[in-house]
C-alpha cells in the first residue's frame, strides 16, 4: 500500500502542535508514566533567574539534560525532569530599580512594601517569559511541579536551614572587609566580583628609607603597616620595627598650602607579600583591601576606615580629603605628595580591577558589619561527599577545583543589604540572605523538604545536574555541603560539566557584542530540532565549544533526511508494520545483514554514549548511520528490489532509529511515529528504548 506523507517537513507547524499534545498527555509527569517503573531519574532543573531569557549556554545545557531524560524514560524508568526560577535577589532588584529611576523613583521613595509589590508585579510579568521559551526548545519537564525560590514552602526550607545553621553555632556577626558595591549599596560576594583589565597608572611614593609601589594612593590615609615577605634578605634588619617617616598632614584644609608631618608606621613579615612585586614591600591598608585585611588580622593591626559606603572619604581622611570621591582624593593626594617631594615615579600600568557583575560599577572593599556562615564543617561535609564518590563529577579537573575551592574556603558572607529576597529570620534584622543561600537548597526544597512529602520520599535525591563552569562553586559547592548537612545525603550523584559555548572565532558569545545567537531566533528560522541537534552535534566533553549558525543549518538538513527517508519508506510499507524483526525472518542479502548488523552496533554504542554523557560522539554516529549506511547504501540498494527481505529490514531500522533519534530531535521523531501504521501506538515518548 502506497501512504503518502507531506512531502516537506514543516516544523513551525509541527512543534507548537505537538508540545501541546504532550503535555496533555501527562507523561511528562512521573506519576503518570504507563507501566510497572521501579527505577527513578530525577533531574532538577538549573532555576534560570527571573531577569532571564534563553541564551545559547540555556539551549545547550537544558537540550542534553532532556536527551537523558528522553532517553531514561523510553527506558522505563519514572522520570521526572523538574522546573523552576530563581528570584535572583541583587540581579533582579537591579532591573526594577532601573525601571524605576526612569520614572524619576528610587527604591526609598516607594518605600519597602511597596517596592516589593512592585517586584511581585515584575516577576508575574517577566517571571515565566523564560519557561515558555523552554517549551519551545521541547523540554520534556514536568510543569505541575513548577518551583519558585519564594513559594511559601521554599520560605519555611530557607527558614529553617536557617536556624539549624544558627543552633549548631555555625552563624555569626562580623566585621569584616567585604565587597562591597557603592552603586547597589550592598556587600557582594567574592564569586560576584568580576575581574577586567584596567589602564591606570602606578605611583611609586617615598615611604621613609623604602619605596612603594601603588595604583591607589588615596588609601595611603588608611595605612596601619608596611610588610615585608619573611624571606626578604633586603628587610631583614627592618622586620618588627617602628619607622618614623614623611607624609602630608590631612589636618590642614585643602585651600591652605600642603604641608609635611611625621608618622609613625610599623614593619610586619608576610609571606602574602611577593617578593617579585614593585620592591617587594607593601602598605596594608586593612580596611580597604581584602588581602590587607587578612595580613592585619593575623598581626593585630588596626582598622581606619576612611572611605564610606557612598564612595567618598570619611572624617578620618582628615579635613584635607572628607567628602571627596576616591577618584578625587587620588588626585588630591597626588598633587600634595609631588609638592612635598614624595613621589618618586608615576608609570602607566594595567591591571585586573575588580567590578560588580551585576552592573559594573567598580568595587569598594570596605569594613562592614556582616552575617556570616562558618565554613569548615560544612566543606568538610563537601569533601567527603567527594571522597566517599557520592557526588562524581565528569572531569577531574573540575573534581580538583572543586576540592581546592572547598580547601580554601572562607566564611561565606550571607547578608545583603537588599530588599528582594528572603528576610534573614532574627528580630531587628533588615537584611536578606544571598540569593544563593536559598539556591543551596534547591534540589531537596522543591521536593517539599522540611516536610517529608512523597516527592522527598520518591525523587530526592536527583541523580544528576548539568551546567558549565561559572557556577561550580557559587552554586554545586554549597548544594553539595547543605544536601549532606539537612538531608544526610548529597543532592545528586553526578555532575555534568558542559562545554563553554563560543563564538566560531573562539570569542565570547554576547548580546551586547553582537556576537551572540539568539536560540528563538534560531528556533523560528530552521526549528527546534535542527538546534538541538545542532548543539549535541558540536558538544565534546572537555573543550569549549565554538559553534557557528551552518552547525543549525546542517543540523535543519539533517532533520529534512530523515523525513525523507521515512517518507519513501512509508510509500512502500505494508498495511501494519511491527517494530520487532519478525522470529522467522530469513535475511537474503549479505547487504541486509549488513545494515542490521550496523544497526545492532549503533543502538548499542548510542546507549552507551548518552550514559557516559558523550552526546557529541553519540550525535555523530547516528549522522553517519543515517546518512551513509542508511540512505546511500543500503536504500540505494534496495529499490527496484521489491524484496520482502529489503521491506522489513526497513521498516525495523526506522522505528529503531526514530527511537534512538527522538531524544536528539523529539519534535519531528514523534511527527513520523504518528505516521507509522503500528498496531498500538500512543506517543514515541514512552516507547521501549532498543536494546
Ligand atoms: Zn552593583
Amino acid at each position: 500500500m502506497k501512504r503518502e506523507i507531506p512531502k516537506n517537513y514543516d516544523p513551525q507547524e509541527v512543534e507548537d502542535r505537538l508540545y501541546k499534545l504532550w503535555e496533555r498527555s501527562g507523561f511528562f509527569n512521573p506519576d503518570n508514566l504507563p507501566g510497572d517503573r521501579t527505577k527513578k531519574f530525577v533531574a532538577a532543573i538549573a532555576p534560570p533567574n527571573i531577569t532571564g531569557e534563553l541564551h545559547i549556554g540555556h539551549a545547550l545545557e537544558n537540550t542534553l539534560e532532556d536527551i537523558i531524560i528522553r532517553m531514561k524514560r523510553m527506558q522505563g524508568y519514572k522520570t521526572l525532569y523538574l522546573p523552576g526560577t530563581d528570584h535572583a535577589g541583587i540581579a533582579a532588584q537591579n532591573k526594577v530599580e532601573k525601571q524605576l529611576s526612569k520614572e524619576g523613583l528610587s527604591r526609598h521613595d516607594l518605600g519597602r512594601e511597596k517596592f516589593l509589590e512592585r517586584m511581585l508585579q515584575w516577576k508575574e510579568k517577566y517571571g515565566g517569559i523564560i519557561l515558555n521559551q523552554f517549551k519551545k526548545l521541547g523540554l520534556s519537564l514536568d510543569w505541575s511541579r513548577l518551583a519558585f525560590t519564594m513559594d511559601p514552602g521554599y520560605q519555611k526550607a530557607v527558614e529553617l536551614a536557617f536556624t539549624k545553621y544558627r543552633e549548631n553555632g555555625w552563624i555569626y556577626q562580623g566585621e569584616r572587609v567585604i565587597n562591597w558595591c557603592i552603586r547597589c549599596a550592598t556587600s557582594i560576594s567574592d564569586l560576584e566580583v568580576k575581574y577586567e583589565p584596567e589602564k591606570t597608572k602606578l605611583y611609586y611614593i617615598t615611604y621613609g628609607p623604602f619605596t612603594l609601589a601603588t595604583v591607589r594612593p588615596e588609601t595611603k590615609l588608611g595605612d596601619t603597616a608596611l610588610a615585608v615577605n619573611p624571606d626578604d634578605a633586603r628587610y631583614q634588619n627592618y622586620i618588627g620595627k617602628d619607622l618614623e617617616i614623611e607624609s602630608v598632614d590631612n589636618s590642614i584644609s585643602s585651600d591652605q598650602p600642603v604641608k609635611k608631618k611625621t608618622i609613625t608606621i610599623k614593619v610586619v613579615a608576610d609571606e602574602a607579600v611577593d617578593q617579585e612585586f614593585g620592591t617587594g614591600i607593601i602598605k596594608v591598608t586593612p580596611a580597604h583591601d581584602l588581602v590587607d585585611f587578612e595580613i592585619s588580622q593575623k598581626h593585630q593591626l588596626p582598622l581606619i576606615k576612611i572611605i564610606d559606603e557612598h564612595g567618598k572619604m570619611n572624617e578620618n581622611a582628615g579635613i584635607r580629603y572628607q567628602g571627596l570621591r576616591t577618584t578625587q582624593a587620588r588626585e588630591q593626594i597626588v598633587k600634595d605628595l609631588q609638592e612635598l617631594g614624595l613621589i618618586e615615579k608615576i608609570e602607566d600600568y594595567e591591571h585586573n580591577i575588580g567590578k560588580c557583575d551585576r552592573c559594573d560599577s567598580v568595587i569598594e572593599p570596605l569594613p562592614s558589619t556582616q552575617w556570616f556562615l562558618k565554613m569548615k564543617d560544612l566543606a568538610q561535609l563537601a569533601l567527603e561527599a567527594l571522597d566517599k564518590k557520592e557526588v562524581q563529577l565528569n572531569a577531574d579537573r573540575w573534581e580538583n577545583g572543586l576540592r581546592n575551592w572547598l580547601h580554601n574556603l572562607r566564611d561565606w558572607n550571607i547578608s545583603r543589604q537588599l530588599w528582594w529576597g528572603h528576610k534573614i529570620p532574627i528580630e531587628g534584622v533588615d537584611d536578606v540572605l544571598d540569593t544563593w543561600f536559598s539556591s543551596a537548597l534547591w534540589p531537596f526544597a522543591v521536593m517539599g523538604w522540611p516536610e517529608e512529602t512523597k516527592d522527598f520520599k520518591d525523587y530526592y535525591p536527583t541523580n544528576f545536574i548539568t551546567s558549565d563552569r561559572g557556577i561550580l562553586f557559587l552554586w554545586h559547592a554549597r548544594m553539595i555541603f547543605s544536601g549532606k548537612f539537612f538531608t544526610g545525603k548529597s543532592p545528586f550523584e553526578k555532575i555534568y560539566i558542559h562545554a563553554t559555548v563560543l563564538t566560531k572565532d573562539g570569542k565570547r558569545m554576547s548580546k551586547s557584542l553582537g556576537t551572540g545567537i539568539d536560540p528563538l531566533i534560531m528556533i523560528k528560522k530552521y526549528g527546534a530540532d535542527a538546534l538541538r541537534f545542532g548543539l549535541a552535534y558540536q558538544v565534546t566533553e572537555l573543550q569549549d565549544m565554538r559553534f557557528g549558525e551552518d552547525a543549525i543549518l546542517m543540523g535543519k538538513k539533517f532533520v529534512n533526511k530523515l523525513w525523507n527517508i521515512s517518507r519513501y519508506i512509508l510509500m512502500n510499507t505494508s498495511d501494519e508494520i511491527s517494530d520487532r524483526i519478525p522470529e522467522d525472518f530469513k535475511i537474503e542479502n549479505e547487504e541486509t545483514k549488513d545494515l542490521l548488523n550496523k544497526l545492532d552496533s549503533i543502538v548499542k554504542s548510542t546507549t552507551k554514549n548518552i550514559e557516559n554523557y558523550e552526546f557529541g560522539r553519540a550525535a555523530h554516529a547516528l549522522y553517519d548511520f543515517m546518512w551513509h549506511d542508511l540512505a546511500d547504501t543500503y536504500i540505494e540498494f534496495s529499490k527496484g528490489k521489491n524484496s520482502e527481505d529489503t521491506r522489513i529490514a526497513l521498516e525495523y531500522t526506522l522505528c529503531t532509529i526514530l527511537k534512538l533519534l527522538h531524544p536528539f530531535i523529539p519534535f519531528v521523531t514523534e511527527e513520523i511515529y504518528q505516521q507509522l501504521p503500528l498496531k498500538k501506538k500512543v506517543s514515541i515518548m514512552i516507547e521501549d528504548w532498543p536494546a
